[in-house]
């Protein structure tokens, strides 16, 4: 069981606000990850649960028990960093050992403990070698066995995929989300890649300069998300978000009129995804304008016009061809429309 209750975390360092108020119930076995921007907060929110950051205010509660004044070693949590953090003068057996040492658990256990971690992350034929003679793969993978063979009641896992390269961070991502769920621990992970927190988490925290915006299910993020910045940092290519005006439940901005929208009058930001829309027969579309670029993807054609300067993109079929500066025409139902205030990180309609 680990259940982690932050009830509202916050680290300032003088009048700096590094995290805010930050409040959240984190069920046992749950995979959540914390999303944002360089900067947002996500590395001291961890290290304020791991006990490597002291909280300024709020409490820390692991199953029931305050822990803020706890040491990190006294908390049952195994940190997973983007550096690995790897003892080089020990090999592989011993790195992976290193935590049951500590621990002062059964010397008697520790073999059988480390070789099942190095079978579950395939290291056994790797077990002499020290770090430097390692791949970064397999850097990471003696990060991940170290820090399963103790099996701890929660995993902190800091950016660990950025070192790897495109190919290996799918498959390690995979093997991530894989351990653990068979794990059956309490994870909380971070990065500031919304693929990798679409993919392995039973819930994301968007974060922006300390604060939340968001907490929901990958499809909640996606289909709903709270206000402009979620919108735009959600989604590849991101939401495309027109400034313009509500008049009557008709949208307009330049090149593009929306009608039969539930939407106040006046000043609003529109958004809607780029696979959401098609390309209309000419005259039909809600949006009629120039093409600014066009991207074949392999899949797909992936064509951008400009609206107020701003580039709102279609997916359109991989067979479309077209010239840029042929005005293409756009069809977006206003049923996938997503209507925000216009105001900066503009709230949800
Ligand atoms: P990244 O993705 O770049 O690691 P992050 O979201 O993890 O970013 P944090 O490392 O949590 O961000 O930092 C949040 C903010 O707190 C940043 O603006 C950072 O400069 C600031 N900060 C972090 N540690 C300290 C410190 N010891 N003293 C003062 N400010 C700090």
């Amino acid at each position: 069981m680990a259940e982690i209750q932050l009830r509202n975390i916050s680290k300032r360092w003088g009048a700096f606000v590094g995290v805010d108020n930050f409040d959240l119930t984190i069920a046992d076995k749950e995979f959540l990850v914390l999303l944002g921007p360089s900067g947002c907060g996500k590395t001291t929110t961890m290290r304020m649960i791991a006990g490597l950051e002291d909280a300024t205010e709020g409490d820390i509660i692991v199953d029931g028990e305050r822990v803020n004044d706890k040491e990190p070693k006294d908390r049952d949590v195994a940190m997973v960093f983007q550096s690995y953090a790897l003892y080089p003068n020990m090999n592989v057996y011993e790195n992976i050992r290193f935590p049951l040492k500590v621990r002062g658990s059964d010397p008697a256990t520790h073999h059988d403990r480390v070789m099942q971690a190095a079978e579950r992350v395939e290291l056994l034929d790797f077990l002499d070698r020290k770090p430097a003679a390692l791949s970064g793969g397999q850097r990471q993978r003696v990060a991940l066995a170290r820090a399963i063979v103790r099996k701890p009641k929660v995993f902190l896992m800091d950016e660990p995929l950025s070192n790897l390269d495109a190919k290996l961070r799918v498959s390690t991502r995979a093997q991530i989300k894989n351990l653990s769920h068979d794990l059956a621990a309490t994870t909380i992970y971070v990065t500031h890649d919304q693929i990798e927190a679409m993919t392995l988490a039973d819930r994301v925290v968007v974060m922006k300069r300390g604060v939340v915006q968001q907490v929901g299910s990958p499809t909640e993020i996606y289909d709903t998300p709270a206000n402009t910045f979620v919108a735009s940092f959600i989604g590849s290519p991101a939401m495309n978000l027109m400034d313009g005006e509500v008049q009557g439940g008709t949208f307009r901005s330049q090149h593009t009129e929306i009608h039969g929208l539930t939407a106040p009058d006046g000043p609003v930001t529109l958004g809607f995804r780029a696979e959401d829309a098609s390309l209309a027969a000419a005259v039909q579309g809600q949006i009629n304008a120039p093409i600014y670029t066009l991207e074949l993807l392999g899949d797909a054609t992936m064509i951008s016009v400009r609206i107020n300067g701003a580039l709102v993109s279609v997916k359109a079929d991989k067979a479309f061809r077209a010239e840029i500066g042929d005005t293409v025409s756009i069809s977006v139902p206003n049923e996938i429309c997503h209507i925000f205030e216009a105001t900066e990180d503009g709230k949800r309609i």
